[in-house]
């Protein structure tokens, strides 16, 4: 009797330590080890072939998107390099950090970033970058190379940049160098790289065999011309403009463009195919994203910063999880880089308080539940750099508030679209849909009062941080754009 009751007894825990295991399997979420951060200056989405653009730009990111998920409705909070890529790294809205200019501030030691956390959480972090050192906090490693660099020269930066460009083939040689921390990351604990390209961004100079490979109708026209020459044709149209740019113009910088972009997903490739080479594209989160868009319609061309249409603001935004693994779908709910943070810490399974970041993640979007999980946020807020304009986003419609001085505006300017009806921005509805205006008004100047923002432009200072004088300091090199 009691080796029968024994028996049981076995049996029943056999049973029982069985099931807590298939549970543990089943319902444990498992983490990527690992996190490959790539970041594209100035890449439009809508200049991909994952967001349907019809030239055959992105070969590289096309196909290793269809593993991934893709988001369609992602955009910067501020479309300039530096405060974009500081919200990503801080989670934070930028009204609070108020980094919204490359010259502005660089991120507060009291404010945790993407790298300093992942550092707490042992990881080892390692970073290359081509927009000067300002978010270097919390590397071990952290390496820097001035392709593209520019300079302001005085007051009105706007119009006097000018660039620097080193040798393509260094700057390969640096972005692609990158494999040496996954090869010595192979065996060892977690890591976190952060690799930032900056191909699109102007000057575009595209390397010969791209430089009009996606509009051969100025192929004469451009094949002879040297850096300088071809930075004069942009730089005479650039940022605001009183009077429409030529068509022609317009697709002449587009082609100079899109070769730029094909020359930044040539890296990208070779950069996956270093992380699966090394077996570590099993273990590794990648997450490739772009700091902002650019420029080529309204009154704003081949610049960024200071406008807020689609154009400028919206990003490339595509994650590809190891754990769970995905079919290219697309996602079009509303996020804003500020909640890329979040979102990467969930993934990694690092916990952190509630309340931590402005941003909100979206991780759920991944998870088994993901029609019943919310959309991260119903609204967005975003500022053009100089926080001289402001829009806000709301069931698919956009308001813009513009202050005097701003772009061209020497008054009050008041704008709203139906992105969806109109996603090209073309209609302002302000005059005729004024209820669901006033409505996002009140919103907006509610946030910009919350935030001790400029409703009336006094002067040129934001409160807090920011003065213009500070870009006349001279060579800013060292913060790069
Ligand atoms: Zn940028």
């Amino acid at each position: 009797m009691l080796k029968v009751k024994f028996r049981r007894i076995v049996i029943y825990s056999t049973l029982f330590l069985f099931l807590a295991l298939v549970w543990k399997f089943v319902f444990t979420p498992t983490h990527p080890k690992n996190l490959l951060l790539i970041s594209i200056d100035t890449l439009r989405p809508d200049h991909m072939g994952v967001y349907g653009y019809g030239k055959d730009t992105t070969p590289n990111i096309d196909k290793w998107a269809k593993s991934a998920a893709v988001f369609t409705n992602a955009a910067t909070a501020v479309p300039m390099t530096h405060p974009s890529m500081a919200a990503l790294f801080t989670g934070k809205d930028p009204a609070k950090t108020r980094i919204i200019s490359n010259s502005g501030l660089l991120v507060s030691e009291n404010n945790k970033t993407l790298t300093s956390i992942l550092a707490q959480n042992g990881f080892f972090t390692a970073g290359y970058s081509t927009i000067g050192s300002a978010l270097d906090q919390g590397f071990e490693v952290f390496n820097t190379h001035e392709f593209k660099s520019f300079y302001y020269n005085g007051a009105k930066a706007e119009y006097n940049e000018r660039f620097t460009m080193t040798e393509r083939a260094d700057y390969e040689k640096f972005i692609l160098s990158s494999a040496d921390i996954l090869k010595s990351s192979k065996d060892g604990g977690r890591f976190f790289l952060w690799v930032h390209l900056v191909d699109p961004h102007a000057p575009y100079f595209a390397p010969g065999g791209l430089r009009c490979k996606f509009n051969s109708k100025f192929c004469d026209e451009i094949s002879g011309k040297n850096l300088e020459e071809l930075e004069e044709l942009r730089a005479q149209y650039q940022s605001c403009q009183n009077n429409p740019v030529p068509q022609d113009r317009i697709e002449l910088m587009e082609a100079l463009y899109d070769g730029e972009v094909a020359a930044a997903d040539r890296l990208v490739g070779k950069i996956l195919d270093n992380l699966k080479e090394l077996g570590l594209d099993k273990n590794t989160l990648v997450v490739l994203y772009g700091d902002h868009g650019e420029g080529f319609d309204h009154n704003y061309y081949f610049n960024h910063r200071q406008v807020l249409y689609d154009s400028s603001i919206k990003i490339p935004l595509i994650i590809f999880d190891p754990a769970k693994g995905r079919s290219g779908e697309k996602s079009d709910v509303l996020i804003q880089d500020v909640d890329i943070l979040p979102t990467i810490l969930d993934f990694l399974g690092i916990d952190y308080k509630k309340g931590s970041f402005d941003g909100k993640s979206f991780a759920g979007q991944f998870g088994k539940f993901s029609k019943i999980i919310p959309a991260p946020r119903k609204r967005a807020i975003f500022a053009n750099s100089y926080f001289s304009k402001f829009a806000i986003v709301r069931d698919n419609l956009k308001y813009i508030y513009s202050l005097p001085q701003s772009c061209l505006l020497e008054s009050w300017h008041e704008e709203l679209y139906d992105l969806v009806a109109d996603p090209n921005e073309t209609k302002n509805l302000a005059g005729e849909r004024t209820k669901e205006l006033g409505k996002l008004r009140d919103d907006l100047l509610e946030y910009l009062s919350d935030y001790n923002l400029p409703i009336e432009w006094k002067s040129n200072e934001v409160p807090g941080q920011f003065s213009t004088e500070d870009d006349s300091a001279g060579d800013l090199r060292s913060i790069g754009y």
